[in-house]
């Protein structure tokens, strides 16, 4: 009963000391977390706004989209239109070109991932540099994203430390101290920020009444990559639209404090229009989102707002690593969208689990994404992927439970199994899940049993 996520979480699970300090690294995010809501009384109603305040945005996309882009047009932006992750790539590929762009700065977009804009824009001879510190790490180790909000924290100093000297960003050989490992990396990024064509930030919440592009970085990164180059391009999923600014409000007290445990990120920048003599262009993107809207059980992942909540309290993502899930956005968020991305190719991933529901209780749009990971297993049947030997189990168990003179002489006999070594029991060897997990032993009373012994 294996399947690709246990077999890449045993593999993450081999060095002991690193999965414990990658639990306790996202636990005390979930513990800053935490300490946030509880100084907000009004933590509980702010969820439920927001919850309807994207309720009421996703009902009403395409009007908010219109007064979206026509505010932006209106101050002279240029608004694209991209059904899907090609023709995202290929008009930001077109914009590129046309400008005689050889070199992008970019700041953090999970978006720009989901569409895998670098290699094709590095296929077509433009050199993109990403400037968030964590995804800077990645692009230098060839690595993917491991979380959605700090992407590169599944690494420690010394293997960022050993990178950095091997690409002569730092000199100081065996110097791994966080603080000069960023001064390093700011060092070598100005080079960048100054010699790239143009920037491209993502867009963390869009403003319809205004025409606002929000970005919300803790680097500064974003403001630099928009006030060098001269050519500004937006990456937007439409879902990220919310109606006015009382709502943006209501996302700004959640978004970070959620994520990181801060009251606020140290940079929220607003952007409306490009600067004088430079050019701004926002592209909109859909892939796959109107689909989701009509998908009666999962359009709720639609009010995502990407904060990382789920993955930072996720028992299993905590302890199984980013890279253990086939889709490229791990945690229950991930399974998610993995799923109404290509439900035959990350199936595997609803497995990954607990259905503990930590995440439906810290989510602050009440996405729910563990209740909805529930409804993907009961569609996997449908989908021709429910597991043969869960099938056969489930179907034992249901015979099991609608005979009732059979289930009581099955816990009649169910403590002989007491007597066999845990030894045979110990299916570790045949599903990493089982590691560390011992049968329980059964009662040599049922509770049925000792009911009717007290009412006699
Ligand atoms: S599902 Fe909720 S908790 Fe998870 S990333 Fe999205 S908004 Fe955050």
């Amino acid at each position: 009963m294996s399947t690709i996520h246990s077999k890449n979480a045993e593999i993450f699970n081999k060095d002991r000391a690193k999965t414990t300090w990658h639990d306790q690294t996202f636990w005390a995010l979930r513990e800053k977390h935490d300490n946030m809501a509880e100084q907000l009384p009004e933590w509980e109603e702010l969820r439920s706004h927001a919850s309807d305040i994207k309720r009421h945005t996703i009902t009403h996309l395409a009007d908010y989209l219109e007064k979206f882009s026509a505010n932006l047009e209106s101050r002279g932006v240029i608004v694209h239109w991209a059904a899907d992750a090609s023709e995202f790539n290929e008009t930001v590929l077109d914009i590129l070109k046309s400008h005689n762009v050889s070199k992008m700065v970019k700041s953090k977009s999970m978006l720009t991932e989901e569409c895998e804009m670098n290699p094709y824009l590095e296929k077509h001879g433009i050199d993109v540099v990403e400037t968030d510190l964590g995804e800077r790490i990645l692009q230098l180790l060839h690595q993917k994203p491991s979380h959605i909000v700090v992407p590169a924290s599944h690494l420690k100093r010394e293997e960022v430390g050993k990178i950095f000297e091997q690409k002569g960003i730092s000199k100081e050989i065996g110097n791994y101290d966080p603080v000069y490992l960023t001064r390093c990396a700011r060092y070598s990024l100005r080079k960048e920020f100054m010699d790239a064509g143009a920037g491209m930030t993502g867009c963390n919440f869009g403003v319809a009444d205004t025409g606002d592009i929000v970005v919300c970085t803790n680097e500064g990164n974003a403001d630099m990559s928009t006030s060098m180059p001269k050519l500004h391009i937006v990456a937007m999923g439409i879902e990220k639209l919310v109606p006015d600014y009382d709502s943006l409000a209501v996302f700004h007290r959640l978004l970070c404090r959620c994520g990181t445990g801060q009251p606020t990120t140290a940079f929220t920048s607003h952007f409306r229009q490009a600067r004088p003599g430079a050019e701004m262009h926002v592209v909109l993107v859909d892939n796959g989102r109107s689909n989701i809207i009509a998908d009666k059980e999962h359009w709720q992942t639609l009010k995502c707002i990407r904060c990382g909540a789920c993955m930072n309290t996720c028992p299993v993502y905590r302890r199984s690593g980013g890279y253990s899930y086939t889709y490229f956005i791990p945690g229950p968020i991930g399974v998610n969208l993995g799923m109404l991305h290509d439900p035959q190719k990350h199936s595997e991933n609803v497995s990954a689990c607990s259905l503990c529901l930590s995440s439906d209780n810290v989510c602050p749009a009440e996405v729910a994404p563990g209740s909805q990971i529930y409804l993907w297993r009961q569609r996997l049947e449908s989908l021709g992927k429910a597991n043969k030997m869960k099938k056969i189990m489930s179907l034992g168990m249901s015979v099991l439970f609608n005979n009732p003179p059979l289930y009581n002489t099955a816990l009649k006999f169910a403590p002989l199994a007491n007597i066999v070594p845990d030894s045979i029991t110990n299916i570790g060897h045949l599903n990493p899940w089982g590691v560390g997990h011992s049968n329980p032993e059964f009662a040599k009373k049922s509770f049925r049993s000792l009911w009717r012994e007290g009412l006699k």
